[in-house]
């Protein structure tokens, strides 16, 4: 939703409640990240409308202050930066999920996957950047597909064949399906779809 239209936000949650399965809602705190996207008054406006489940990426220092805040305003799924937790990393999973939301954990292109390893058997989902954390509209990085190989790997390895990958990034019609072949099931797609000349129409190319 970093890519819908703010003045006319309405309109983008219904192209969301027509054609794509959930609510994306990146929540930057200018620390972490550089920028400040929205914070809970746009996500409980968002939750009254959607008829999809809200997926909130925090890219904020101190997730665990708060996971249930957003859990309180609809968020059905919570993923968090494992750069911004490190060895509590476990904890705050568990917290998400003691709130009834699906956890996730986030790295960055430049954390190194294995940094997830330990974490893998605890999560609900894992959330791989395949551009840094802060801003919309920037360029896929190839490198994500090998990254994206390996979770799938070391997931299956240890019986966890049902964790999905979701890649967030960066990702349209024209990459959706590389992405896929390697091991990703949700596909976080922001200015390919609110950008595009017809957003329904770039949904429908990438379920293709
Ligand atoms: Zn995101």
């Amino acid at each position: 939703m970093l890519s819908a239209d703010f003045l006319h936000l309405e309109k983008d949650v219904e192209l969301v409640n027509r054609h794509a399965d959930l609510f994306h809602l990146d929540i930057m705190d200018g620390t972490f990240v550089p920028n400040i996207s929205f914070g809970f008054p746009v996500v409980e406006a968002i939750a009254r409308q959607a008829e999809k489940p809200l997926d909130v990426h925090l890219m904020i220092v101190h997730p665990e202050k708060y996971v249930e805040r957003f859990a309180k305003a609809g968020a059905a799924y919570i993923s968090f930066h494992y750069e911004t937790a490190k060895e509590e990393s476990a904890e705050i999973i568990a917290q998400i999920r003691a709130l009834g939301v699906q956890a996730g954990i986030v790295i960055n292109p430049d954390c190194p996957v294995e940094a997830l390893f330990p974490l893998l058997d605890k999560v609900d989902f894992v959330l791989l950047m395949s551009v840094f954390a802060g801003f919309g509209g920037q360029k896929f990085i190839p490198e994500t597909i090998g990254r994206i190989k390996a979770v799938r790997a070391e997931l299956d390895s240890i019986g966890r064949k049902e964790v999905p990958i979701e890649v967030d990034g960066g990702i349209g019609p024209d990459n959706a399906a590389e992405v896929v072949k390697a091991g990703a099931e949700i596909l976080v797609a922001g200015s390919s779809v609110f950008k595009a000349e017809n957003p329904a129409g770039a949904i429908r190319a990438m379920r293709g």
